[in-house]
């Protein structure tokens, strides 16, 4: 099963993906969570985007696209994966298109978790009040950047175009968001 989970920062993407990955025994790729392991081991890569994701804006498209490329050839993802927090815009979501043709294989589903952009900002502050782990790009200014510069609707207009699209309210509880979930993974 290969699939995407689409959403703002703060919809609950993280969270859906840990519940997809017990379920269905396959691995959670999240760049976000990459990157910051990038960032904290201070190699050569976390220190070329440790200040543009402290600020909230988004790294280039060539480095995430090499990291996922990488990714997704490793063993553990034969049966499948969860892409959480990428494609973030068209040209990765066409460059993940291009990759997946050339590896012959194909998504499954593309999951848009759709949130009251409003409530993301108390969404997130909450997150990381009750979080062990200090993000640099968890304050109010670079949370709002974050969810102004990185909106999933032109990626999901893309995925809405090759008919694999579909979207769930993220504003529903935790336990109703995975409900919907795997009624639509189990159909597949
Ligand atoms: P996340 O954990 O998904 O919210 O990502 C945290 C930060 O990592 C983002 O604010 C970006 O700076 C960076 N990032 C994660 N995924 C991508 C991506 N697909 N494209 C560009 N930047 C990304």
């Amino acid at each position: 099963m290969r699939l995407i989970l689409l959403g703002p920062p703060g919809a609950g993407k993280g969270t859906q993906a840990e519940h997809i990955v017990s379920h269905y025994e396959i691995p959670q790729l999240s760049t976000g969570d990459m990157l910051r392991a990038a960032v904290a081991a201070q190699t050569a890569l976390g220190l070329q985007v440790k200040d543009i994701m402290a600020r909230g804006d988004l790294v280039s498209d060539d480095i995430v696209i090499g990291i996922i490329s990488e990714r997704i050839s490793a063993s553990d993802c034969a049966n499948g994966f969860i892409l959480d927090g990428f494609p973030r815009n068209v040209p990765q979501a066409k460059a993940l298109d291009a990759l997946l043709i050339e590896k012959n294989i194909a998504l499954d589903a593309v999951i848009e978790l759709v949130v009251d952009t409003e409530i993301l900002v108390d969404r997130i502050l909450q997150r990381a009040a009750q979080s062990s782990e200090a993000r640099d790009d968890d304050t109010p200014e670079a949370i709002r950047h974050r969810i102004q510069v990185q909106q999933p609707a032109p990626v999901a207009t893309h995925y809405g175009e090759e008919g694999i699209l579909q979207k769930i309210d993220g504003m529903l509880s935790i336990e109703e968001v995975s409900t919907q979930i795997s009624t639509i993974l189990d159909k597949i």
